[in-house]
Parts: structure tokens; C-alpha cells; sequence
């Protein structure tokens, strides 16, 4: 057994020079499967430890060499981090952070924007989402692109030094001394074809690589279909009527290819967290989800020969949204507001009449859930507190202070029903807020669907009061009107096609 000493990939960091463009989340090309492909799905992110446990044969594999390291029948293995000795010394690479951004959508939205400053970026996720420049060779480089970023509208990005060496781990096995020191990807599998990172057991094998803040990462290396085995239970009750579980096999599966580019970065595809698909390993498999994932293998939805964007919500309240009602950036053609329900809904959604009209409506798919009406009523001084922590920070100026709160008033609601924007008034300004950023900055409304009126009692005491339908953006499929409309009989093909309209289904692999 040898330890190698840490070898800096200096070479690696500085080959990245070429231009960067980010595909959108959805309509992804349909790729051509022979068979089904084999994912890598991170599953211990930014780590400083690790334990892994093999049952039956196993093997330790460099991936770089292709030397076995070690071998034999049942062992467990811990890792631990070495971070590079050069990170932050004088002499270090720089690079620009820009963010964070909410999601990997919004950072690949506002690449975009940064395109045309002709830098070399990419798309970043150490602590949440972010965009790096770079790297680059000196301090005086980095800040003279920093200048070019922050009068393009990112004021608060900043340099930082970037590790000159990948960090590195010692891997050592339990009772047998250590079996490899130093940076390169090491492949874990056994032959019982399961691997246990920590207290989760995974299908398929592990890799252990560096990533790009200085700690390592565990990646799975799994089969699409037997990954989908642990995602889709999370996504709705494996006590579903098996045609709705079909339609989220099917979601959970379009939604896998169309964001494989997601952990680029790192040298992974998907997380295992909310921010891609949540996927905790075989603890958390049910017979009901695996047969669905079964009866529709290989099959996504699909618009015009492409990947559809298959985005869902867990209750519509009756209508679903447009996408644009909840999103900027242009109309997508299935992902248009359909009525889920059997009554017509009061023409037009988009005036407060009408709005209140389709509020009374209790006809929907979704009528079982409990968020298919709800309502709200806070104090204002419970409205401010929630306003002076939201504002400033969907603003992105952290020392603001939003003034006094006078009124909240919708001054435009979409064809879907949904408030497309509100004003936020007080003593000192008008805050205007559109779309998605609705719910989050009024304090994690249920939806947009909704109506809000001032009171005031006899005391003096003011009171908002809100009272809307659905609970999620409310754009694509509708789980809990998918759930009803499965129980009455339909069939996935049904559901699909009523929630994105114009859409097919595509098998891929066999
Ligand atoms: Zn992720
Ligand atoms: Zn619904």
C-alpha cells in the first residue's frame, strides 16, 4: 500500500476557458437512450467525512489509474477530508462570486444576462446558487472584471481566492490501515449491488470525488429507474390510486433528464436534496411507487420531439396557472391554465368580481385537499414584521428599512386568476412585486390565487385579511386533482394530457 502525496490540478483549473451557455430547465432534447442510462446523483455533498459500507464482494477502484486499491468480502471504509494545503495563500487564483440566486433557473437566467460581458462563468452551488467568473491569475484581473460585473447591475458581488489544489482525502478501511491518500475519483461497489454512505443505503455504487469549494462529495452512481424507486414516494403518498402514481413516475423521470447539468460543477447531475428531487435511498422505497415506476419504465412527457418541462404543484384550487402567471420570460404551450374542475369557473378571472366568484366555486378536482380554500388574517403589525425581513431581501438591500406599512393592493391579476402584481405602500415608498415573488414576500402565502382586504376595528385595530384557493404555483399538474381523477377512472394518458395540454408520452428505453 502507498500514499501518494496531494497533487495540485493547477492545469485542470486553467484549461476551463471557453464561453459558457446554461439550456433552460425544460424542453431539453430527447436524447437517444440504447439503454437506461446510469445516473450520478450527489449524495453527501461539501464533505469533510464520510463512512461507506459494502455488502458481499467489493472492490475499491481508482478511477483515474484504474488501480484496485482494495478488495475483498464486506468492508466499510471512512474518508476523510485533507484540504489543500494552498488554499488562500498568496499566489492563489481569484475568482468573482455573483448571487446567490434562489435556484439553478434563476442563476442560468441571469448568465444569460452576464453573456455579453464575454467572460468565462459558470454556474456554482457552495452555499446555495451562484455564478463564478473565472478563474483568475492575479487580484488586479479579478477586480477589473468585478467592475464590469457590478456596473451591469450585480453590486454585491465579490473576490475570492480559489484553491490552488483540489482537496484530497485519506480513505482508510475498518481495521486495515490505510488504502489511498490523495485526490482522484475512487469508485466503491460490491456485488450485492447496494452501497451505504452513512445511514442510508443506496442501489449501485459510490464515487468519491473533490468539488469546488475544497471539500469532496459522495456520488451515487445509480440506475435512472431504480433512482426514481426512492424519489417518487417523497413526491406524493405511496397510497395514491396507481394511475396518479404513474403520472408522478413519469414527471419524476422527465424531470431527471431535463436537469442532468444541474451539479455540473461538482461532477455530478442531480442532488438528493428539495433543490432537485428529494432521493434518500432504499429506506425509503414502497411496493406501490416501485410498480408504478415499473408499469411506465422508460416513458416521459414530451412537446413538439422534446423534453416537456412536466412542473407540478400539489393543489390548483380548481384552475391551474399559466406559466407565465407565475414566471417571466415568455409563454410555454403546455403549461397553460386549464380548468380543474367540472363547473366552468366565473368569466373573467382576471377582475376582483370574478376572482371572488370562482373563490365561492366549490367544484374543482381538488376539492379534498385542505389547502383548496384557505384564508389568512394577520395584524399589521404582524404584516410588518413579516414585510421588514421580506423586502429587503427580495430587493437585495440589507440595511433597508420599508417604512411604516399603510396598504397592500393587487393591481394586476392574470387570466388564471393568479395576482400577477401587488403594491406593498408605506410611509416611505411603493414596493411593487410580481409574480412568484408574491407569495414569499407577503410571509409564504399558500398561492397567488388569492384576495386580501384592510380592516380596521372599532378599537382601531387593523387586520389584513386574505383569502385565496391552492396551495404551490399552481403550473402543470395538479397532484391532488390527478389523485381524484385517477380514483374516477382515468388513465395516466388522461391525466397527462388534461394537465399539459398538447403533450405526449415517449417511451425511451425498454
Ligand atoms: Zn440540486
Ligand atoms: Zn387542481
Amino acid at each position: 500500500m502507498t500514499i501518494r502525496p496531494l497533487l495540485p490540478a493547477l492545469a485542470a483549473i486553467l484549461f476551463l476557458t471557453t464561453c459558457f451557455s446554461t439550456p433552460a430547465a425544460g424542453d431539453m432534447p430527447l436524447g437517444s437512450y440504447a439503454a437506461e442510462p446510469t445516473v450520478r446523483i450527489g449524495v453527501l455533498l461539501k464533505a469533510q467525512s464520510a463512512a461507506i459500507g459494502l455488502d458481499g464482494n467489493y472492490s475499491v477502484v481508482n478511477k483515474e489509474t484504474g488501480e484496485v486499491l482494495a478488495q475483498g468480502k464486506n468492508g466499510d471504509f471512512t474518508v476523510s477530508l485533507v484540504p489543500s494545503p494552498s488554499h488562500g495563500v498568496p499566489g492563489s487564483l481569484y475568482r468573482i462570486t455573483v448571487g446567490s440566486f434562489k435556484s439553478y433557473e434563476d442563476a442560468a437566467f441571469h448568465t444569460e444576462k452576464l453573456n455579453r460581458l464575454g467572460e468565462y462563468m459558470r454556474i456554482a452551488y457552495p452555499d446555495g446558487w451562484f455564478i463564478w467568473f473565472g478563474p483568475y491569475s492575479s487580484a488586479q484581473e479579478a477586480r477589473a472584471v468585478l467592475e464590469k460585473v457590478k456596473a451591469a447591475g450585480y453590486a454585491n458581488s465579490t473576490i475570492e481566492p480559489v484553491p490552488l489544489g483540489k482537496a484530497g482525502y485519506i480513505v482508510s478501511a475498518a481495521g486495515g490501515g490505510i488504502v489511498y491518500s490523495g485526490s482522484s475519483p475512487l469508485l466503491f461497489r460490491a456485488s450485492s449491488n447496494l452501497v451505504a454512505v452513512g445511514k442510508s443505503t443506496f442501489r449501485g455504487s459510490a464515487e468519491i470525488l473533490p468539488d469546488s469549494i475544497g471539500s469532496f462529495s459522495v456520488v451515487n452512481l445509480v440506475k435512472a429507474e431504480d433512482y426514481l424507486k426512492s424519489v417518487v414516494p417523497s413526491e406524493m403518498p405511496s397510497g395514491a390510486h396507481h394511475e396518479a402514481l404513474k403520472a408522478q413516475a413519469i414527471i419524476a423521470r422527465t424531470y431527471l433528464l431535463n436537469n442532468r447539468h444541474r451539479h455540473e460543477v461538482d461532477g455530478f447531475e442531480l442532488c438528493g436534496t428539495t433543490d432537485c428531487q428529494v432521493y434518500s435511498g432504499i429506506g425509503h422505497e414502497f411496493e406501490s411507487t416501485n410498480r408504478a415506476i415499473f408499469d411506465t419504465r422508460g416513458i416521459v412527457v414530451s412537446f413538439n420531439g422534446r423534453l416537456a418541462n412536466a412542473l407540478f404543484h400539489s393543489t390548483c384550487g380548481g384552475r391551474t396557472s399559466n406559466y407565465t402567471d407565475i414566471w417571466s420570460g415568455p409563454s410555454v404551450p403546455y403549461l397553460v391554465s386549464v380548468n380543474d374542475g367540472t363547473k366552468t369557473p366565473v368569466q373573467p378571472m382576471d377582475t376582483e368580481s370574478g376572482f371572488i366568484g370562482f373563490l365561492n366555486d366549490g367544484g374543482g378536482h381538488c376539492k379534498k385537499s385542505k389547502y383548496y380554500r384557505w384564508d389568512r388574517a394577520n395584524t399589521l403589525q404582524e404584516m410588518q414584521d413579516i414585510i421588514n425581513e421580506t423586502i429587503p431581501k427580495y430587493l437585495n438591500r440589507p440595511g433597508l428599512k420599508p417604512g411604516a406599512l399603510s396598504d397592500i393592493r393587487i393591481l394586476e391579476r392574470g387570466a388564471s386568476g393568479r395576482v400577477i402584481r401587488i403594491s406593498i405602500d408605506t410611509a416611505q415608498d411603493s414596493y411593487v412585486f410580481e409574480r412568484d415573488a408574491i407569495r414569499w414576500v407577503l410571509g409564504n402565502l399558500k398561492s397567488t390565487l388569492f384576495t386580501v382586504s384592510k380592516n380596521s376595528d372599532a378599537k382601531g385595530q387593523t387586520t389584513f385579511t386574505f383569502r385565496g384557493a391552492g396551495w404551490g404555483h399552481g403550473v402543470g399538474l395538479c397532484q391532488m386533482g390527478a389523485m381524484a381523477l385517477a380514483r374516477d377512472g382515468k388513465s395516466v394518458r388522461d391525466i397527462i394530457s388534461h394537465y399539459y395540454k398538447g403533450s405526449t408520452l415517449v417511451k425511451l428505453w425498454d
